[in-house]
């Protein structure tokens, strides 16, 4: 695997261009050799002169070794760990190389050359070979709107047999003035981006990673919302919440980044239409626990999930309502827009989460807004201002709660805001089987504490009903299997006690 920058020195120029040298941190008078997880990479410069100079990194890759330091949650074995085309081909890898041997140039440093790293310079990179499913169109859209002149030939499958057609590899070559630090960035993000097959397990430090790198330009860019996604590997939960985090860096709705369209968080529709080139539309949203594709057509679990909450509070003739763990307030926002729930109040424990609820309140009609509250507290502490309410709504709340604090909560809810009606939803774990992305004994989402099965749910509620004086029943939500029960389960609180006397 080999990647090329080339740094040409601008007319008038006092400097030479093998200062380039000096941006990188490799002296260009000798080879450097850098041992890596995945095999080892190689510093050298093909040309090193006034006029003209040219780093090249060369990884070379020990597929034995890069299957060794996988970590948890790597695909089990097969025979592709091995043989694949790793390398020889520019992938996320470079994107590693780049962050460690180049690590000081990505971030901008240079104690030599300051002013340098801060110059925008005729920069060349080339890469013989860059897995690109999309073709040289989606290299273009990717790399020309940050300003570089983008030429990507597309590598025949076997330059002896031209009538077999391309491979998906690209040759690519990059042409601008930009700064060094801003290049490798660009690369950081978007070579993994193109290639579309990270090679190690993402967690929410890879959102961290896309803003740091993704900084002074992924928010303005036209492709934002696609880049996005396909860096995170249409992990649902993570993409919600890095274009959450865009938005904010930008003072941007999450919605205008593409971010909250909940009818599209369908793994196979996003699949097709990734592979099928730019079809950009609305990305999943909705992240949390509700990443689960529902088939190709109709409303996603989490559509389904509002209805279903809704339905039972119309059932219980609720009209003040709290939705408790509230969220980003996507239920809010359809409560408001009923006219028969005349004082909605959304409680959650995270400020950002608030943050983005009250952002999308602010845009609501002034008659609807006025219905609409949200504040911050946590449902492990009583609050003597929840009491006196019709309902109280949990979605997707409980299972976010240590066990050990679930009691708490218990007495919060059921015990010191007592509403007449309580609407509890949460994953049903046996339907967890027929999700074909999620490993055997893994949760829906990593912040989840736990996932009950239906008789778990049936166990913990009907203890909850006989200690705080609530009947209860359930209903499912969601895609139904005759054995393991709907995705997620729901069960309604009724008050059969009248209300103790006042907190
Ligand atoms: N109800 C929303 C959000 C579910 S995610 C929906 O279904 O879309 C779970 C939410 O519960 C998160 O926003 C989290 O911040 C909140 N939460 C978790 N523990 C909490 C606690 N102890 N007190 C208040 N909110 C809590």
């Amino acid at each position: 695997m080999l990647l090329t920058i080339s740094c040409t020195r601008p007319e008038g120029a006092a400097w030479p261009a093998s200062d380039l040298g000096f941006l990188l941190h490799k002296n260009p008078s000798r080879i450097q050799t850098f041992e890596q997880s995945y095999g080892v990479a190689h510093v050298l410069y093909p040309q090193a002169a006034e006029e003209r100079c040219t780093s090249a990194l060369l990884l070379e890759i020990d597929p034995v070794r890069l299957v060794r330091g996988k970590s948890r949650g790597a695909p089990e074995f097969s025979l592709a760990q091995y043989v694949n085309d790793r390398p020889y081909a520019a992938s996320s890898l470079v994107s590693v190389a780049i962050s460690t041997v180049f690590g000081s140039a990505l971030h901008g440093r240079c104690a030599q050359r300051p002013e340098l790293a801060e110059t925008a310079l005729p920069l060349r990179i080339e890469l013989p070979a860059v897995p690109c499913r999309g073709g040289a169109a989606e290299a273009e859209r990717v790399f020309a709107p940050l300003g570089w002149t983008v030429d990507a030939t597309p590598l025949p499958l076997d330059p002896a047999f031209p009538e077999w057609g391309d491979s998906h590899y690209l040759r690519l070559e990059l042409r601008g003035t930009l700064r060094l630090a801003d290049a490798l960035a660009h690369l950081y993000v978007l070579l993994p981006v193109l290639d579309g097959s990270k090679h190690y397990f993402l967690d929410t430090a890879e959102i961290d990673k896309l803003l740091r790198f993704g900084a002074g330009w992924l928010a303005a860019h036209p492709e934002r919302t696609w880049i996005t996604r396909r860096y995170l590997a249409r992990r649902h939960s993570l993409v919600h919440a890095a274009l959450a985090r865009l938005a904010e860096l930008d003072d941007r709705e999450p919605e205008e980044l593409g971010a909250v369209e909940e009818n599209s968080d369908d793994l196979a529709a996003e699949l097709a239409s990734a592979t099928a080139g730019f079809a950009l539309g609305p990305v999943a949203g909705v992240g949390e626990a509700t990443g689960e594709s529902v088939g190709d057509r109709g409303p996603s679990l989490a559509v389904l999930r509002r209805a279903a909450v809704i339905g039972a509070l119309r059932g219980a003739g609720a009209s003040r309502v709290l939705d408790l763990g509230c969220g980003e307030g996507a239920l809010l926002r359809e409560l408001v827009a009923d006219s028969g729930f005349s004082e909605i109040v959304g409680v959650d424990v995270s400020i950002r989460a608030l943050r983005i609820a009250q952002r999308r309140m602010r845009r609501l009609p002034e008659r609807q807004a006025q219905r609409v509250s949200v504040r911050q507290g946590a449902l492990t502490y009583a609050d003597a201002s929840l009491r006196g309410y019709d309902a109280a709504v949990l979605m997707e709340v409980i299972e976010h709660v240590d066990p050990p604090r679930l009691g708490a909560l218990e007495h919060t809810v059921f015990g010191a805001a007592a509403p007449r009606a309580v609407i509890v939803t949460t994953p049903n774990s046996e339907y967890n089987a027929l999700y074909e992305t999620l490993t055997a004994g893994t949760f829906r989402h990593s912040d989840h504490r736990f996932e009950w099965s239906r008789a778990e749910f049936a166990q913990w509620a009907g203890r909850v009903g006989e200690t705080y004086g609530y009947g209860v029943r359930f209903e499912p939500v969601g895609p139904e299997d005759p054995e393991l029960g709907a995705s997620t389960q729901l069960a309604v609180f009724t008050r059969t006690t009248e209300e103790m006397g006042a907190a």
